[in-house]
């Protein structure tokens, strides 16, 4: 079994789980827990949670188990065993569990989920799993809030593989998906514009229904200067900027919002916004925290204003 494999159909499928920014770890657990459960069974291996393999040496969050031995009923094999953790001071603990030693129930294969608010705590997971695994097959999830995943296939000591894949908020629903997947054509194509306004003027005329994102950078406090506007917002195109729209920053555009909004998360994780005037269904929707229900604004209503104001210097 293919441990990486099983991480791209998590990460493929982690939309069907139906969460959102709003929902807490209780949520995305439960739901990582059913996927796994299905997934065994549908293997055809018989998966087993904690709650009902109490009699097993090995305590466990899920097992995959396999042989079943009819005459003394029990499951002889030990496929997988998986492990979740929320609390990231909890993980190391979780790791010795993961990788503990049980003469006659060591598992062929582990997966060990974790979740961290910081990419220090990745480093120090991984290391730990090194030098805890003892497995020839382990595979390390580990969720940088809901920004990114990393994921480490571990072979006893060494790092073989890994991957990272993004979360993304789309219409309300949390999706995860590859960069470099996403990137391809597949979802839209991104232009990007510095030091040249002309060529930035022309395709916002080109594309006036497009995205625009105002490349500022900075430190992760500077959201609101990193914003994400409709390509005719007025604040765009106002006249003091004329002649430096592209010099003082970098504008990458984008027909498709998505596209550029994994662009963005690619670079800034959490720390961009959208513009207030032009993007008042979607703003509430950029910070993880945020649980409000974005406002429903009557189509148009911005439009009339942006395309009056709408005036690109030639
Ligand atoms: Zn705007």
């Amino acid at each position: 079994m293919d441990l990486m494999k099983l991480f791209d159909g998590y990460v493929r499928n982690y939309h069907t789980f139906q969460l959102n920014y709003a929902h807490g770890y209780t949520a995305a657990a439960s739901s990582e827990r059913k996927y796994f459960t299905q997934l065994g069974s549908m293997l055809g291996y018989q998966p087993l949670t904690a709650d009902d393999s109490e009699r097993s040496k090995r305590p466990m969050d899920l097992a995959w188990w396999d042989q079943y031995d009819a005459e003394r009923k029990v499951w002889k094999e030990l496929v997988l065993h998986l492990e979740k953790e929320k609390t990231s001071r909890k993980s190391e603990a979780t790791l010795e569990k993961l990788f503990a030693d049980t003469p006659g129930c060591q598992p062929q294969y582990a997966i060990g989920i974790f979740q961290v608010r910081k990419k220090e705590r990745i480093d120090e997971l991984l290391q730990a799993a090194q030098r805890m695994c003892k497995l020839k097959d382990a595979l390390l999830i580990i969720r940088l809030k809901n920004v990114e995943v990393y994921a480490y296939l571990l072979s006893e000591s060494a790092v073989i593989q890994s991957k990272k894949a993004c979360i993304a908020d789309i219409a309300g629903t949390l999706y995860m998906y590859f960069e470099d997947e996403h990137s391809n054509g597949k979802t839209g194509e991104l232009k990007r514009f510095y030091h040249d306004d002309e060529a930035y003027a022309a395709w916002c005329r080109e594309n006036e229904a497009a995205y625009v994102y105002n490349y500022f950078g900075g430190s992760d406090g500077q959201a609101d200067m990193n914003k994400i506007h409709r390509a005719n917002c007025s604040r765009l195109w106002r006249k003091s900027d004329e002649g430096k729209r592209t010099t003082a920053y970098e504008k990458v555009c984008a027909a498709n919002l998505d596209a550029l909004k994994s662009f963005v998360i690619g670079e800034r994780g959490s720390s961009w916004s959208y513009c207030k005037k032009c993007m008042q269904v979607e703003k509430t929707k950029a910070t993880e925290t945020s649980t409000e229900t974005p406002a429903e604004t009557p189509e148009g209503v911005d439009d009339v204003e942006n395309q009056q104001s709408f005036q690109v210097a030639t």
